[in-house]
């Protein structure tokens, strides 16, 4: 079980990343991985702190998310010799420092600027280009800075994304808890709960976060953390992706414009907790009060691709046994499920 060892959480806590570090008896160089897009003035505080802290520090920006892009930054460990890579930025920026600083034996910091999925503090990774749809075991971070004032002052979609993974949860625990009865696959209460009480206390708060208030904002980022540790507890994605996962990451390789990864997800919660015969409504309200996507429309992916997710979705891991079964839905089962929920 990897874990964490340090996660900071509030405003203004970005000046505190050197200190964070050198508190961990981590000294010397450190190599900040960042992309295009992040503001430069979260970029610039972060590496004043290091500085302060006595880092020697470069930048690395990297355009994206493929194995390409990871070996880019790989190499670049390799000529700088690290003693931490900072991972600062979206899920993407911190996707490719967490599988960059695994390959090359040094330890990541993650600095998420968004609040857009659970893969900023979890050991899970998600990279094009390695014929995985789908995030896998990489390593954990060594600690975690999370600014929700950098943060809550993102693009709001990227927040209601990350609702709609948390949100998720409702239907992953679910469909784990199928496989373990079924399939007698491992399941583990701890982690389960752990991801059921995330996805709770972001419903219970869904009109905090709408404002963006700091305490919404905060809710949804100790539920993101929350989600990643319950992966590390359980050393499996099990407790925080299950059909609905599966249904998003179908989209995402067949859809000419795919959406962002939590607000499918969201979508396919509605539709999987309809399977699941237990509360859709539920989410489908917590969702549009969120203002996250709740149909096909909303999410601007054509009804055939979101019917050819719901009878295909199970064929992208057939050894992750969910509520679509083992041969998926039929497609009039497919139709049904999302013409009722009002998704197509
Ligand atoms: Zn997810």
């Amino acid at each position: 079980m990897q874990l964490p060892r340090e996660v900071l959480i509030g405003q203004n806590v970005a000046p505190l990343v050197g200190k964070t570090l050198n508190r961990l008896g981590v000294h010397g160089r450190a190599l900040v991985i960042t992309g295009p897009k992040v503001r430069e003035v979260a970029a610039v505080t972060i590496v004043k702190s290091l500085e302060e802290a006595n880092f020697a520090t470069s930048i690395f920006i990297t355009e994206g998310a493929t194995t390409a892009h990871v070996q880019e930054v790989e190499n670049e460990i390799h000529r700088f010799n690290p003693d931490i890579v900072v991972g600062l930025g979206g899920g993407k920026d911190i996707d490719v420092a967490k599988l960059s600083s695994m390959n090359t034996s040094k330890q990541f910091l993650s600095v998420p600027t968004a609040a857009s999925h659970d893969g900023i503090a979890s050991p899970l990774v998600s990279v094009k280009g390695l014929n995985k749809p789908y995030s896998y075991v990489a390593h954990a971070p060594i600690a975690i800075v999370a600014d929700t004032s950098i943060i809550g002052r993102s693009p709001y979609r990227l927040i209601a994304s990350g609702c709609g993974d948390i949100v998720a949860k409702y239907t992953a625990v679910r469909d784990w808890k199928l496989a373990h009865r079924i399939k007698n696959e491992y399941y583990g209460d701890y982690a389960a709960e752990l991801a059921l009480m995330s996805s709770r206390l972001v419903m219970k708060n869904a009109n905090s976060i709408r404002t963006v208030s700091d305490s919404g904002v905060r809710t949804l980022v100790e539920a993101l953390i929350s989600c990643g540790v319950a992966m590390s507890i359980a050393g499996t994605s099990r407790p925080c992706s299950g059909a609905e996962h599966l249904f998003s990451h179908y989209l995402t390789t067949i859809a000419p414009r795919p959406a962002l990864h939590g607000e499918q997800c969201g979508v396919g919660t509605i539709l999987c907790a309809y399977l699941h015969g237990t509360n859709w409504q539920l989410i489908k309200d917590v969702l549009s009060r969120i203002g996250a996507p709740t149909t096909a429309n909303d999410l601007g992916i054509a009804k055939e691709y979101i019917l050819d997710a719901l009878t295909k979705a199970h064929t992208i891991r057939p050894e992750r046994y969910t509520i679509l079964g083992e041969s998926g839905l039929t497609r009039e089962a497919a139709e049904r499920v999302a013409t009722v929920t009002g998704v197509i």
